[in-house]
């Protein structure tokens, strides 16, 4: 399987999720990054989002939240190239209602090949890399394989 160029602005569309747990680890790291988050397009799901607008003052686009559907949402805009990169806070330690949302959005992330950060160390490793501010060629797989694959149907 080759790989397809999907080229990355300057100015990154960047998805932050943080489960209930994680939300105060969360805001001190937006805090602490706020100028570098300045730089860059901001959507969240929407109990996070309410947070970090409040918290930075900086635009944040919101969605549902995250057990209503939020997830699923930057899923689908995952799929469709709206997201650069995701900062996904989950709660290792307690089950949430929408589980299968959170391993679909994992999942969906790394179909797409887009960088993630699941904690606050690699969140402030992918904040502060080089690469953010910068245009970047992503490589992701040609899917056409399996788009054109055979389907095989019972005969009527
Ligand atoms: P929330 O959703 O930002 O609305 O709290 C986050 C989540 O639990 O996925």
């Amino acid at each position: 399987m080759h790989d397809n160029i999907v080229q990355m602005a300057g100015q990154k569309t960047i998805a932050i999720v943080a489960h209930d747990n994680k939300k105060q680890d969360l805001l001190a790291w937006a805090k602490f990054n706020r100028e570098a988050l300045a730089g860059h397009h901001l959507i969240a799901t929407g109990t996070t989002g309410k947070l970090l607008h409040t918290e930075l003052g900086l635009p944040v686009i919101r969605l549902q939240s995250g057990p209503l559907g939020g997830d699923q949402q930057i899923g689908a805009k995952i799929s469709e190239g709206v997201i650069d990169v995701l900062i996904f806070f989950w709660d290792p330690l307690e089950p949430h209602p929408h589980d299968p949302d959170v391993k679909a959005l994992l999942r969906i992330a790394v179909v797409w090949n887009i960088p993630i950060a699941c904690n606050r160390a690699s969140a402030d490793f992918l904040i502060s890399s080089s690469l953010m501010p910068q245009e970047y060629e992503r490589l992701v797989p040609d899917y056409d394989g399996h788009r054109n694959r055979p389907v095989h149907l019972d005969a009527a």
